[in-house]
């Protein structure tokens, strides 16, 4: 045996450059060789990279090598020629990757709640699939330990093209970082401890990569040293590799630190559902508007988000410092001392919550109007809010956020547990169920993607084409409706024949209930009226349901041609557009004239001075996320009904969403200055440029 101290003096410590270089002198002897931090803290095998780079040996860390073999001295040798020349690096500065700058950033997005948060940042890209372990029979392991390999050997060939690419297209001193993913993605640490797991717990191989992978990870994100942290996001990045070619799916999302900050091009609500609140603080992410169910899910569960960052995740890695300031709709990637320190010192107290929410039941405007304010809920976490912040029961349950994955569906049974529990929840006024609004932006199990999924097989198209899935869940609600008060609406109906052949659906199910003699109830029946056929034959659907409801979200995405969740076109989404403002004056109307009545619940009832001029366009029945209630109720209870009815008129008369905004702008300033700041009006559009 031959052992030699050193220390590690190169400015950037043991990095994976470094590291790599090291594994191939090491590899060239038969001996074992050993690095040993001389603080006792750890130890590595000097062949296998994930190996270093867990020693987090930065400048400065004392080392022991010890080599044993055959070669034992010209190893030896080899290893302490390598430190002593700094691991033959031809650039030694900050070059080629990792030169990545780390100044203060900050991007605008737009924030859709309330608060700041101070935290890391955990890389996650969507548009792949779960992970899900499966036992695999004992006579098949030796098969899973190929398939394994064989991905191994895919993902190996990928990263030398596109080594070979960087390469050719930026120069070598790009091009090592995918040295470093090769040495990776074979170092025996990895693929022997796959593949001892697959073994050892009889495991599929995607599920024995995610477990391995993710250990890897959560030793990175604890590492100390900034600089070698980072490198966190190469495994990450092999991870994903290995699995999407195993599986075509990639990682959801590793083991997360305490103060995660979940960043990533665009999320599906049912990934922000799913996840731990318990780790998560907030989200960032590129794509998503106010009204996107992402951003709506966000708020409901208090998370902060800023969303629409279009090109943040690229400039992110795992593990990165980040401030996520909801208010102001800012991220701070690498905030200097000085910006944590003004955020450290700062009021990060949601503005919500500062609002005293004791008081409950309907809201009476200074001229004695009656207003409901009901609760939106997403989630069974969040039927507890409904009480707590003093909602006339549910408008609106978004039952979709129950099958917590695409493609993955809830029994009857399970359903029926649910619904009862809302409708406890609820109380006296009551819940009301959408049936699943699946497809569009929230996904389906369709096995191939749509075009045009806003325009697709989405709500009750999706229903009517799921036939089984609509039934057990109609039957569910009419079950759990002889517990409690529950009425079902039918999302997204295009015209009343939409609602027929719903309502002859549910028909069948009240007939097969009876005739199985289960306990349940009949219940009413409203229509979303969220898309402008449904809003120009309102009347006509008004004759065949109990009840409307106004989906603004819908209503402005379809009425102005505008995807709610693009980013790109958010500046064209004006919900105080006239053509929205008219839409919902017509519904109100028809509504009126059938003697029904009708609930807004899109995102534009939560916001105070929106709310105002909906109560001004005749509305009494506003549904929000409880969080918002207390603050429009404050606000309501201080307005005339008749002065927002004025300002609602003149809005109606006006051309251009500018227009009504100036406005709202300059009317509800001079009405209520005490209730309305200029931050809590519209402000002035910036034309797209
Ligand atoms: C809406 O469209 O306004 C609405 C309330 O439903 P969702 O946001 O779920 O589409
Ligand atoms: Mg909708």
């Amino acid at each position: 045996m031959a052992e030699r101290r050193l220390q590690v003096t190169s400015r950037l410590g043991l990095h994976a450059r470094a590291a790599a270089n090291l594994v191939r002198v090491a590899s060239k002897f038969k001996s074992s060789l050993t690095l040993q931090r001389l603080d006792g803290n750890a130890e590595a095998d000097a062949k296998s990279i994930l190996s270093i780079l867990t020693l987090a040996a930065s400048r400065g860390t004392d080392l022991r090598i010890v080599a044993s073999g055959v070669d034992e001295q010209e190893a030896l040798d080899a290893v302490v020629g390598l430190f002593s020349r700094d691991f033959d690096e031809t650039e030694k500065s900050d070059g080629g990757q990792y030169s990545r700058a780390t100044e203060e950033l900050r991007c605008k997005g737009l924030g859709v709640s309330d608060s700041i948060v101070i935290g890391r940042v955990m890389r996650l890209q969507e548009g792949t699939h779960d992970v899900y372990r499966a036992e695999i029979a004992e006579a098949d392991l030796e098969r899973e330990t190929r398939r394994f390999r064989a991905a191994v050997r895919l993902s190996r060939r990928q990263l030398e093209t596109i080594k070979d690419r960087a390469e050719k297209e930026l120069g070598r001193g790009h091009a090592y970082i995918f040295d470093a993913h090769l040495l990776f993605l074979e170092d025996a640490k990895l693929t022997r401890d796959v593949e001892d797991y697959i073994v050892k717990q009889r495991s599929n191989a995607e599920w024995a990569a995610k477990v391995v992978g993710d250990r890897l990870l959560s030793i990175y994100t604890q590492i100390n040293d900034e600089y070698l942290r980072e490198r966190g996001s190469d495994i990450e990045d092999v991870i994903q590799r290995l699995l999407s070619n195993l599986t075509g799916e990639g990682p959801r999302y590793p083991n997360l630190s305490e103060d995660a900050v979940i960043v990533s091009p665009d999320l599906l609500p049912s990934t922000i559902a799913e996840l731990n609140l318990n780790h998560v603080k907030a989200i960032a992410t590129d794509a998503g508007g106010w009204t996107s169910h992402m951003a709506i899910i966000a708020r409901g569960l208090g998370l902060t988000a800023v969303v629409g960052l279009r090109d943040f995740y690229e400039r992110t890695r795992t593990g990165d410092q980040v401030i996520v300031d909801a208010r102001r709709g800012e991220v701070i990637l690498h905030p200097s001392e000085s910006t944590i320190e003004q955020y450290q010192t700062s009021d990060q107290t949601p503005a919500f919550v500062a609002v005293n929410h004791a008081e409950s039941g309907p809201v009476v405007t200074r001229d004695g109007v009656q207003i409901l304010l009901r609760a939106n809920v997403e989630l069974p976490t969040e039927f507890q809010a409904i009480n707590d912040f003093g909602a006339c029961g549910v408008g609106l349950f978004r039952s979709e956020f129950l099958l917590s994955r695409p493609g993955m569906m809830s029994s009857e049974e399970q359903q029926y547990e649910v619904y009862k529990s809302l409708a406890e929840a609820a109380g006296e006024y009551g819940a009301i169920v959408r049936l699943f609004d699946l497809g569009g932006e929230l996904g389906s199990d369709l096995k191939e993607r749509e075009r045009n999924p806003a325009l697709g097989l989405r709500a009750v198209r999706f229903g009517l084409r799921n036939k089984e899935m609509m039934r057990t869940q109609v039957r569910a609600i009419l079950r759990a409706a002889a517990a409690g008060r529950l009425s079902l609406l039918i999302p997204m109906v295009a015209d009343v024949g939409d609602v027929r052949l719903a309502k002859q659906l549910i028909d069948e199910e009240l007939v097969r209930l009876a005739s199985e003699q289960k306990v349940f109830s009949e219940v009413r029946i409203g229509a979303m009226i969220e898309v402008p056929s449904a809003m120009l034959t309102a009347e006509k659907i008004a004759s065949e349901v109990d009840f409307f409801e106004l989906g603004t979200n819908d209503l402005v995405q379809y009425t102005l041609a505008v995807d709610r969740g693009n980013d790109k076109v958010s500046e064209w989404f004006r919900t105080l557009h006239p053509a929205v403002l008219y839409g919902i004056t017509r519904t109100l109307q028809a509504a009126r004239e059938a003697s029904i009545p009708v609930i807004v619940c899109g995102e534009m009832a939560s916001t105070p001075a929106y709310a105002v001029l909906l109560v001004g366009l005749g509305t009494i029945d506003l549904s929000m996320i409880p969080a918002l209630i207390p603050r429009v109720r404050r606000v309501l209870s201080q307005i005339g009904a008749a002065q927002a009815r004025e300002v609602a008129l003149k809005c109606l008369n006006s051309a251009t969403a500018d227009e009504v905004e100036e406005l709202v702008r300059n009317e509800f300033r001079s009405h209520w200055p005490e209730l309305f700041s200029l931050n809590t009006l519209p402000k002035p559009h910036q034309s797209p440029e």
